[in-house]
C-alpha cells in the first residue's frame, strides 16, 4: 500500500474555513476566505454555517460555482440533546435546515457534532445523565438520517476527544460512532458514516482497527491538524500539521488502506497563534505542510 502523493498536487487539499476565520486577530468574511483559497490554487473548502449565514447561502453557492470550488464537507449539524420535547424538536428542525444548506452548497456530507449535556457549554449543565443524552443523540441522528436520505445528503458523525464529552459531543471514539452507524444504517448504504479528525482520535489504541472496520462506505471525511505539547487551551490550541505529535502519514495510510480517497481537510482552531497571523501566511503554510507531512 503506497500513499497517494500529495507533494506534487493540491487536488486532495481542503481548507476548513475555521482555520482562517480570524486573520491578524479579526474575523474575516467567508467570501474573502474563498477568494484567498482560490488565488492559491486550493480547490475545496469546508465552511461553517454561521460563516455562510453571515454572507448569505445563495451568494456563497454562486461564488463557489463561479470559481469551480468544491466542498469536502459542511460544518455542522448535531447538538441534539435538550431538556424538553420542544428543545429536541427545535434541534431536529435545525438539522433539517443544515441538510438543506449542505445540499444547496453541493457538499459531499454534513458533519455532525452531536452535542451532550444541555447547558454544559455555557457552564450550567441542566443534568448529569450522559446515558440519556446518548439516547437523545441516537434518536436525533435517526430522524435526521431519514430526512437526509430523501434529500441525498450523507451524514458524517464526528467523534470528539473525550475532554469534550460533557459539552460538545457524547460520542468520543470512532468505535462508538461506528456502533451508531451500524445500528441506524446496517446496510452500509453510504448515507451515514464518520468524519475522522486526527485531533480527536489520534490517541485511540483502537484507531487502526476501527478505521479498517469503517471501510470506504463509512469514511466520509478526514480532518488534519496536529496535537501540540503542551496544549494550552482545550478548544482552540490546535497545531499546524508537523508541529505536534500526531503520526499523520501513518493515519492517512490506514484511511487509504480502508479505501478512503477524499480530501485531507485542514482544520485548525488556534486563538494564540495562527488566528493572529495573516491568512495568506496560514494558507501558504497549510499548502507546504500538505505537500510534506500530511
Ligand atoms: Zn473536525
Amino acid at each position: 500500500m503506497t500513499l497517494r502523493d500529495f507533494s506534487t498536487s493540491l487536488d486532495a487539499l481542503s481548507i476548513n474555513t475555521a482555520t482562517v476565520r480570524r486573520q491578524r486577530g479579526a474575523e474575516v468574511p467567508l467570501t474573502h476566505i474563498i477568494d484567498q483559497c482560490a488565488a492559491l490554487g486550493i480547490g475545496a473548502i469546508s465552511p461553517w454555517r454561521d460563516q455562510v449565514a453571515a454572507v448569505g447561502l445563495d451568494q456563497v453557492a454562486q461564488q463557489l460555482r463561479a470559481l469551480g470550488m468544491g466542498l469536502s464537507g459542511y460544518c455542522r449539524g448535531g447538538f441534539y440533546p435538550a431538556t424538553d420535547r420542544a428543545g429536541l424538536q427545535a434541534a431536529l428542525d435545525d438539522n433539517r435546515r443544515a441538510v438543506d444548506e449542505a445540499k444547496t452548497l453541493d457538499a459531499p456530507c454534513l458533519v455532525l457534532v452531536v452535542g451532550s449535556l444541555p447547558g454544559a457549554l455555557d457552564g450550567r449543565a441542566a443534568h448529569k445523565d450522559i446515558a440519556r443524552v446518548r439516547d437523545e443523540v441516537r434518536d436525533g441522528i435517526a430522524a435526521t438520517l431519514e430526512y437526509a436520505r430523501g434529500v441525498g445528503m450523507p451524514l458524517a458523525i464526528e467523534p470528539l476527544h473525550p475532554m469534550q464529552a460533557a459539552d460538545r459531543a457524547c460520542i468520543n471514539t470512532l468505535e462508538q460512532a461506528l456502533d451508531v452507524c451500524d445500528e441506524l444504517d446496517p446496510g452500509r448504504s453510504g448515507a451515514l458514516g464518520v468524519a475522522v479528525d486526527v485531533y480527536h482520535v489520534w490517541w485511540d489504541p483502537k484507531l487502526a482497527q476501527q478505521i479498517a472496520r469503517a471501510g470506504h462506505e463509512r469514511l466520509l471525511a478526514y480532518h488534519v491538524c496536529d496535537w501540540l505539547t503542551p496544549t494550552r487551551d482545550l478548544l482552540s490550541d490546535r497545531g499546524m500539521m508537523g508541529d505536534g505529535v500526531i503520526e499523520l502519514k501513518k493515519i492517512r495510510g490506514w484511511m487509504e488502506a480502508a479505501g478512503y480517497s477524499g480530501h485531507a481537510e485542514v482544520e485548525i482552531f488556534s486563538q494564540r497563534d495562527w488566528w493572529q497571523r495573516g491568512g495568506d501566511e496560514t494558507l501558504a503554510t497549510c499548502i507546504e505542510r500538505h505537500r510534506s507531512v500530511v
